[in-house]
């Protein structure tokens, strides 16, 4: 159990016949009526620890229990609520001994309909009586021969209790599941909350936004929204709205969320910009780039031209850069990326570049050699490094030499030391944790008054409405134009039927030279499982090659060790095999220009973002490739429908906000759980508007009144102080 949850639990057991009966906001939550030890404890764990948080904890939906509806006219998949008699129940024997199913039959003057549970409780058993009245609320089944429900709500009107009579006769919010507190408890803790509550909730919106926006007061909204009125003449329209989250109590709240967000994200930005950095002049910079850009054995494309303008614009101000980079895989980011850091070194400054693997750092490194030819000077660091190269990369370090230092993390250790360490790069940035993004980005603070420049570079573009949010302070710059001369990946999702010829097409790309990746999902999610997982990729190497005799397979996954990786990488390259059959997205960014097949296994399990990582490891030579989707049909059809998206465009960015809208941003941060997510009643999908008009009104306000010091701006402030430390943390995130 969470420490703070235990030490709670002893302070509620000394006092608890003292319930206090008023309440303030920052009233520990176990001194609400209801709340026992054991809820306050889940309380705690979900971060709900006074009244405050209690009434933040928002409704997810709502269900429209307003009306009965006559059995027969009940629709199957639709959740409704009906009114009947108790005709007969009993408890079904199952030939399984472990499972109890329990079966009740009612009737109204329609028709009758069976209600089903599994495992029923007794104490709901204990009530059931032939002949008495019950309403449930539940999701209809139908087929031929009955209608029923499994697992309704059910309630006895007749038994009078107050709380019962909360959960039907109007629009009734649903919660999230909290570790098993049943809706219905959580419903009347709010009451009670509600009602013993003796202050009034402070309003965070200063009176001339809610004019514009004609909102309601803060205190009218919190009620409304856990306690909807649904009874005058307009409740048709008013439940529609409800259900869509489209009330103005609700958008109030929705703009609200977003609007002290965003003021503190853009603050801290504004803080982040008071930080002094090595200011450089532009056109120096320029007359370097120009100088840089002769040796490419290639010209820049005009979104690389405009992404290192806006970098070296950066470089003039003095205040630190914080930027991302996002364009596909193959874009060109690395070349942005090294001719930057040039300019930079051209001025004398040093530079680090740390890239995932240490295949990445070792192809950024040639790279370097390749581009520049002896004009940028770089030095490679990873953990393999002999210790003499190591020393001699040090001594070169501390004696101030301008260098590109590449490396992995091994760029984290202690005695890797700069003199002036004034550009930081990232790659492949979502690798990496805050802690390690921090730690080399505190290599490069010299006598704590230059910060260095930092710039993060990542394939998976950022939507729009998580860029504002979660990277708020961030500047974006987007390369959408690929280098000219890639043919584009034709990609197919395959019907099982058809995936006989998908191997022979592949054979043919095989005999004519080319190699392939065969990609399965690999879940880490426990050892057995990551052994389940891989014995099947084993199996799937022998299967490989008993079909394709004449070439060489080979199998990839995450328990090797780096050398041993490295070694299957590059006999890969160097096509000594001819078919890489990988457990993991071990190796992103990986450049095997010959390799034109990415064959993609259970490809339903995948996240939109993932498949386009994958399928950008080819295409990228001069042939055409292709991508074969297999997957285990029959599918869902909002899964079929995210594949043929897949299928049909080949755009990251298109590809990134589908992603979003279609697995909602907790599953898309992947990491990152939902829980994390600062927003209660905000949905950045659904509210998408609300947060750009937030964004405008709080960089407005920021200008006006930058320290909250204005009379209308007091209660903001005064939410921000006292109630927003959770939110304060997540600004770490980015
Ligand atoms: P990213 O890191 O964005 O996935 P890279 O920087 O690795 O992409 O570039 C992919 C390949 O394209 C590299 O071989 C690189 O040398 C090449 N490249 C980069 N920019 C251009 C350009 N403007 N024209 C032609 N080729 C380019
Ligand atoms: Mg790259």
């Amino acid at each position: 159990m969470h420490p703070k949850a235990k030490s709670n639990t002893t302070f509620w057991t000394s006092t608890t016949n003292k319930k206090s009966t008023s309440l303030d906001l920052q009233t520990p939550v176990q001194f609400v009526r209801g709340v026992g030890p054991k809820i306050a404890a889940v309380f705690e764990k979900r971060s709900i620890h006074t009244v405050w948080d209690l009434l933040h904890f928002f409704p997810r939906s709502y269900e429209n229990r307003t009306d009965f509806i006559p059995i027969s006219q009940l629709e199957h998949g639709e959740k409704q609520l009906i009114r009947g008699q108790i005709r007969s129940f009993r408890k079904v024997p199952l030939r399984n001994r472990r499972m109890s199913l329990f079966e009740l039959r009612c009737e109204d003057a329609s028709g009758s309909l069976l209600l089903k549970w599994f495992h029923a409780p007794q104490n709901l058993i204990k009530r059931f009586e032939v002949g008495k009245t019950l309403v449930a609320f539940g999701e209809t089944k139908k087929n031929a021969f009955a209608s029923e429900m499994i697992h309704p709500e059910v309630f006895f009107p007749d038994s009078g209790s107050q709380t019962q009579q909360k959960d039907f006769g109007g629009v009734i919010p649903i919660y999230v599941e909290i570790d098993g507190i049943p809706n219905r408890r959580l419903r009347s803790i709010l009451r009670n909350a509600f009602d013993s509550l003796t202050t009034s909730v402070p309003d965070g919106l200063p009176e001339s936004l809610k004019s514009r926006y004609q909102f309601p007061s803060k205190q009218k909204s919190m009620e409304e929204i856990h306690f909807p009125e649904t009874s005058s003449k307009d409740a048709p329209t008013r439940i529609r709205d409800l259900l869509e989250f489209k009330t103005p109590h609700q958008l109030r709240l929705i703009y609200e969320e977003f609007f002290e967000f965003q003021w503190m994200v853009l603050r801290q930005r504004m803080e982040f910009r008071k930080e002094r950095a090595l200011t450089l002049d532009l056109s120096q910079l320029q007359s370097h780039l120009a100088d840089l850009t002769q040796t490419l054995p290639f010209s820049l494309t005009s979104d690389q031209k405009k992404v290192i303008d806006e970098i070296l614009s950066d470089f003039g101000r003095s205040f630190p850069m914080n930027r991302l980079v996002q364009g596909d895989v193959g874009s060109g980011k690395t070349a942005v990326a090294l001719l930057t850091a040039g300019c930079l070194l051209a001025e004398g400054s040093q530079a680090a570049l740390m890239a995932p693997t240490e295949i990445l750092a070792e192809q950024h490194f040639l790279n370097v050699q390749k581009l520049f030819k002896g004009k940028l000077s770089a030095g490679l660091l990873t953990s393999s490094t002999p210790n003499p190269i190591r020393e001699s990369l040090r001594a070169r370090l501390s004696q101030g030499e301008p260098l590109l230092l590449i490396g992995t993390h091994a760029l984290l250790e202690g005695d890797i030391e700069f003199k002036n360490l004034n550009y930081i790069l990232i790659d492949e940035q979502h690798r990496f944790g805050v802690n390690q993004r921090r730690k080399l980005w505190e290599k490069g603070i010299h006598q704590k008054t230059l910060h260095p420049h930092l710039l993060v570079l990542t394939a998976t573009p950022i939507p729009r409405t998580l860029a504002l949010t979660f990277y708020g302070d961030l500047q974006i710059s987007s390369i959408r134009e690929l280098p000219p001369g890639r043919t584009p990946i034709k990609t197919f999702l395959v019907p099982e039927s058809w995936k006989p010829r998908a191997y022979e097409r592949i054979r043919k790309e095989l005999q004519q030279g080319r190699q392939a990746y065969f990609i399965y999902p690999l879940v880490e999610e426990s050892e057995a499982q990551g052994f389940e997982h891989l014995k099947a990729a084993v199996q799937e190497v022998d299967r490989l090659s008993q079909l394709y005799p004449d070439f060489k397979v080979e199998l990839l996954h995450g328990q090797l060790k780096a050398s041993e990786k490295a070694q299957i990488m590059q006999r890969f390259k160097e096509n000594k095999t001819q078919i890489l059959v990988s457990t993991t997205v071990v190796e992103v960014g990986v450049d095997v220009p010959n390799a034109t097949v990415m064959a993609i296994e259970h490809s339903e399990r995948f996240g939109l973002c993932q498949l386009h990582q994958l399928r950008g490891r080819v295409g990228r030579g001069t042939f055409e490739s292709i991508c074969f989707l297999f997957a285990s049909w029959p599918l869902q059809d909002q899964t079929e429908k995210r594949l043929r998206i897949f299928e049909n465009t080949n755009d990251g960015f298109a590809i990134a906000e589908a992603d979003l809208s279609l697995r909602g941003p907790g599953e898309f941060l992947g990491t990152r759980q939902s829980g994390d997510l600062p927003f209660r009643i905000a949905d950045l999908i659904r509210d998408q508007k609300w947060l750009v008009e937030a964004r405008k009104d709080a960089a407005e306000l920021l200008k006006e009144d930058p320290d909250l010091q204005k009379n209308e701006n007091q209660g903001l402030k005064k939410v921000i102080q006292t109630f927003s430390a959770a939110k304060e943390n997540l600004l770490q995130i980015s």
